[in-house]
């Protein structure tokens, strides 16, 4: 069985393809630029057969026909028939309080998916528009959807709601609902798997560290909580998000610099975080470059961002009464030895140790980085793709 996973922003459609029995992902790509000039499709192949090219493509449905045409093409494609293609299933950033789990998308789930819109006003519409064109060019395949928001769907009412008016959670559904659950599901499983223990029996701390960055308790299997909230603006600090900041703060800055809605939404979104900080970059090679060679701000934005992060470390042990295991992951997760070594340095107190050896080793694959005892500290490469190829198959054959 064949899956096409499909990531559809704004301007973008990320795709893999998978070939199920062996999970192997046979091509991989990017249709960039949507919609704009010089729209660009990159396409990989797992031999090494590549392709770049430019195209004219006006729309996500152009982009999932010209993702279709390089699948089918006899120079760089995988498969001769579209029939090949046993089902898609697609990336959805919120499912609000409707979906704890991944759908097979029928019309009764596309009501509910446009009812989402408000939540992610930003990236449901892309999503759907990803998927009403597979509609269209691949009518007879099944569609799954897989929430980022749904691994979260476990936390507690005690950590989902803020102390705001509860009017405000029944009337908008007001609430924390955390994102980048499928890779906290995921790097939870393998660290189970790592430590060769049920992830039902451990109580593990997962920290996505990417661009966006959030951090989740997961126990027994479950996600508690999470620092990403209503939006992935609350919690850690990012690339040029915030996270955590007193609510009031904003309104005063908006007060004092006269910033209407969306300026105020773009300040804590993109201007914001370690690029906000260090006034140099959102990339955290550059901050690290910068601050060993004395940069302050850099030094400042790095030591804010481990803080955070240890912090809620902290919180989570305690929230959870424990902690078996932390797995670092995401862009700066799996490659900054620097952010881990600052984040857990020192924690001997709370048998968290980590292997100075075994952390800068630059291996890309998953493994321990401790000594072997204590709290298990581990680095894990998410595969959000691979989780949404196995929900996939999962539903479609029942
Ligand atoms: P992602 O959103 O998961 O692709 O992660 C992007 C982030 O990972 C950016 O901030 C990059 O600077 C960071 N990153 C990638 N490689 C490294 C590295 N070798 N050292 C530190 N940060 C890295």
């Amino acid at each position: 069985m064949n899956i096409l996973v499909l990531n559809s922003g704004s301007s973008s459609a990320k795709y893999r393809f998978y070939e199920m029995e062996t999970e192997k992902c046979l091509c991989w790509g990017l249709v960039e630029r949507i919609g704009s000039r010089g729209a660009l499709m990159s396409h990989n192949r797992h031999d090494g057969n590549n392709l770049k090219k430019a195209i004219e493509i006006p729309d996500h449905a152009g982009a999932i026909e010209s993702i279709i045409e390089v699948l089918l093409s006899p120079e760089h494609g995988v498969i001769e028939d579209k029939n090949n293609i046993d089902a898609i299933g697609h990336r959805v950033v919120h499912g609000g309080e409707k979906f704890s789990g991944s759908v097979l998308i029928d019309d009764e789930v596309m009501k509910q998916l446009y009812e989402c819109i408000e939540l992610a006003p930003l990236h449901n519409p892309h999503n759907i528009k990803g998927i009403m064109a597979c509609r269209e060019m691949l009518n007879d395949k099944p569609q799954v959807a897989v929430f980022d928001t749904a691994f979260h769907q476990g936390i507690p009412d005690y950590a989902y709601l803020y102390a705001l008016p509860y009017s405000l959670y029944k009337k908008y559904g007001l609430r924390r609902y955390g994102f980048h659950g499928t890779s906290h599901r995921y790097v939870a499983d393998r660290a189970a798997a790592m430590m060769d223990n049920p992830v039902e029996n451990l109580k593990l701390i997962t920290c996505h560290l990417g661009n966006g960055c959030s951090i989740a308790a997961v126990k027994n299997g479950v996600s508690i909580d999470t620092s990403m909230g209503f939006t992935p603006v609350e919690g850690l600090i990012m690339g040029t998000r915030c996270g955590d900041i007193d609510p009031a703060a904003l309104l005063y800055i908006m007060s004092r610099e006269d910033l209407g809605n969306s300026e105020a939404n773009s300040l804590i979104n993109k201007h914001s975080g370690l690029y906000g900080i260090s006034g140099l970059s959102n990339d955290m090679r550059e901050i690290e470059s910068e601050a060993l060679a004395g940069n302050s701000r850099a030094e400042v934005a790095l030591d804010m961002f481990c803080y955070r992060i240890r912090k809620y470390i902290g919180a989570y042990a305690f929230a959870m009464g424990g902690v078996d295991g932390i797995v670092f992951t995401g862009g700066i997760g799996e490659n900054s030895y620097e952010v881990r070594t600052r984040t857990l340095n020192e924690l001997k107190l709370l048998n968290i140790e980590l292997d100075p050896e075994k952390n800068k080793n630059r291996d890309t694959s998953e493994r321990f980085i401790d000594f072997g005892r204590g709290v298990r500290t581990m680095v894990i490469p998410t595969n959000e793709e691979l989780v949404i190829a196995r929900d996939s198959i999962e539903l479609i054959q029942g």
